[in-house]
């Protein structure tokens, strides 16, 4: 048999009425602030992520331990804008290693490469970055920063750090500038996460794709270059 009969009506006293007014109220207000603090903040714009331009101010570096980086001066900070096909905005896990590649495109200068990565925001034609990309005249460009993952090692994307590097033709060699750069770029970031010689890798040991093509087809100049990082 069904059991029949309602649930017994609450009787509300007066002063409960008034308290639920009054909640009711506050959180109507609180939702009022919220809504007035994201349109302004909006409408502003953030610096990181409204525009293909860059902005540092409010983004910080960080190591291993979550303290801030201070960057040498000798790496120029050119942050691509937070979006979903280049610059996710999300933090790594602990870092390990560096993964080093080349552009594949000869003759294109660091800051051509990293204004492709950051037009990929508008294009979405594909998922790429790097945190660095060392150019044909040694210059040093960060495009994401350190404790963000970047988009070029595939599976290794979230505990190494990845540097894109600039080459004159298509061997894939890069030149003494450059070289020099990527040297001390890797001693700077060697110190910094402590990494092993071993775990300072290229993109061909994480997925067989023949990057740093030259340092793929040599063995002997990858050996060399592991070897000049930690002499
Ligand atoms: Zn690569």
């Amino acid at each position: 048999m069904k059991p029949s009969g309602k649930r017994p009506s609450r009787k509300i006293s007066g002063n409960q009425r008034a308290a639920l007014v009054v909640a009711a109220s506050v959180v109507l207000a609180v939702l009022a602030i919220v809504g007035v603090v994201y349109t302004v903040a909006y409408i502003v714009g953030d610096p990181d992520s409204g525009n293909v331009g860059s902005g540092t101010e409010t983004v910080r570096n960080i190591d291993n331990e979550g303290s801030t980086v201070e960057l040498p001066d000798w790496i120029d900070v050119e942050l691509l804008p937070v979006n979903e096909f280049s610059r996710p905005g999300e933090p790594t896990d602990e870092i390990v290693g560096i993964v080093i590649h080349y552009v594949g495109n000869p003759g294109t200068s660091a800051m051509a490469n990293r204004n492709y990565f950051a037009g990929l925001a508008q294009s979405g034609a594909t998922y790429a970055s790097s945190n660095f990309i060392v150019g044909l005249d040694g210059e040093v460009i960060e495009c994401v920063p350190l404790g963000e993952v970047a988009y070029c090692s595939n599976n290794r994307n979230h505990d190494t750090i990845s540097i894109e590097c600039c080459h004159p033709d298509e061997t894939g060699e890069f030149t003494d500038e450059t070289y020099d750069s990527l040297i001390k770029l890797c001693r700077y970031l060697v110190e910094i996460y402590d990494i092993k010689p071993e775990n300072v890798i290229r993109h061909y040991d994480v997925t067989g794709k023949l990057c740093p093509l030259f340092y793929v087809e040599h063995e002997d100049a990858w050996a060399d270059l592991v070897t000049d990082i930690f002499s």
